[in-house]
């Protein structure tokens, strides 16, 4: 096994969150005695370059089939998007004959800020883009590459702004989709890109980010080793509140830009954190074994007296947490999810059937398990407002009851 960046063989597991079956496809209730397939999810750090990733790669045609994330679902997607393009319009410049391209530009949420400002062109795999395409965005169904990459050259000029937010981390062949970077990237282009911080993972305990289709877990060190294998350097980075905490990354050609002081602070804060040091991946996985008993301890603990309990969120992320922790239809009665390609079906792997949200407000549950820990303040303030009357628990680092 190589590093997924650096492909470095010095890769160190930190830990093993057991077989996992594929976080968006859900199970139809008459196929709940079939078998189906689960996959390694293991975490390792590179000791070479630091790069925190997942040992097996799911084939992305497999993975990625019955994709049903779509950037609008997000109620926060929108106004960062458009704080995100104002700002990337003032600070380089942009005109209306210059071109931005966004890769995985799934509905085409991020495109439509830039509201003829610029030439737009989205590129994403997916089925989301039937979307974008419907709202007149420029789209090209197709994974990124080399070869794409020359394919939009023929027809527009290189790109002044290049975005991949919140799918960097997604993508399997890294090699050939940075290559196509550099390849439709102008001279002065900017490369931003916005992915999960590993630093939230580590420290706030995070875990849930840990599932297949999140291959990698960036810090600043092994990026600025990818980026400079293309011949591309980090010239600046903010942190920001996407995921729980993520951070947004810009790269351009090496010496074109002034490094912003931001880098060499980030980079500090990452070594001061123990990003870069393998005793804080030992403690981490003591510290993640003691939050599954915790939880477990909890919730079995209720069980024993009768309590009743519902799951909140059918999420990626929540299905790390039921398949991690071992929760079955024996702790969870059920998880309502607000997307109706969910609801009626079982959730994967743990087969706990997935219902709508009003679910919850007709049983009143004694207890609501917040399956997504990242959100846990809206969901509380949401469900509470529409009457939910039980408590809740967050699955964090040491479960709360609220
Ligand atoms: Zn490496």
């Amino acid at each position: 096994m190589h590093c997924q960046i650096c492909s470095s063989n010095e890769l160190i597991h930190v830990t093993s969150l057991g077989h996992h079956a594929l976080p968006d496809v859900f199970v139809a209730p008459q196929e709940a005695a079939e078998p189906f397939t689960v996959y390694p999810l293991d975490l390792y750090v590179c000791g070479r370059c630091w790069l925190a990733q997942i040992g097996h790669a799911v084939d992305p045609a497999l993975l990625f089939r019955d994709f049903v994330y779509t950037t609008e679902s997000n109620p926060a997607s929108r106004p960062h998007f458009q704080r995100l393009v104002d700002s990337l319009v003032e600070r380089f410049q942009l005109g209306t004959e210059d071109l931005a391209v966004d890769l995985a530009s799934n509905d085409g949420t991020l495109l439509e800020q830039y509201a003829g400002r610029v030439r737009v062109l989205g590129v994403d795999p997916s089925s989301t883009t039937g979307l974008a395409i419907a709202k007149g965005l420029p789209t090209i169904v197709d994974f990124f590459t080399e070869a794409t990459a020359e394919k939009i050259l023929a027809t527009y000029q290189p790109a002044k702004v290049i975005t991949t937010m919140n799918a960097f981390a997604h993508i399997k062949e890294l090699d050939a989709f940075m290559s196509g970077v550099v390849t439709l990237l102008a001279e002065d282009g900017v490369f931003v890109t916005e992915s999960h911080h590993l630093q939230n993972v580590i420290t706030k305990m995070h875990y849930d980010l840990i599932h297949h289709e999140h291959l990698r877990f960036y810090s600043l060190q092994p990026l600025t080793v990818l980026f400079a294998r293309y011949g591309l350097e980090v010239f600046d980075v903010e942190e920001t509140a996407t995921q729980g905490g993520s951070i947004l990354v810009y790269a351009g050609r090496t010496g074109v830009r002034p490094v912003s002081a931001n880098v060499p602070r980030l980079l500090e804060q990452e070594t001061a954190a123990g990003l870069y040091s393998i005793d804080t991946y030992q403690a981490w996985t003591a510290r993640l074994m003691q939050s599954k008993q915790r939880l477990m301890s909890l919730l079995y603990g209720l069980k024993a007296q009768g309590a009743t309990i519902a799951g909140i969120g059918a999420s990626a992320k929540g299905n790390t947490i039921l398949n991690y922790c071992g929760i079955r239809p024996d702790v969870l009665d059920y998880i309502t999810d607000g997307s109706e390609l969910k609801q009626g079906k079982l959730a994967p792997g743990s087969l706990i059937p997935v219902t709508a949200d009003q679910e919850l407000l007709d049983r009143q549950p004694d207890y609501a398990l917040v399956l997504t820990s990242n959100l846990k303040d809206i969901i509380i303030r949401k469900l509470t407002e529409k009457g939910y009357q039980g408590k809740f628990i967050v699955a964090g680092e040491v479960p709360s009851v609220e």
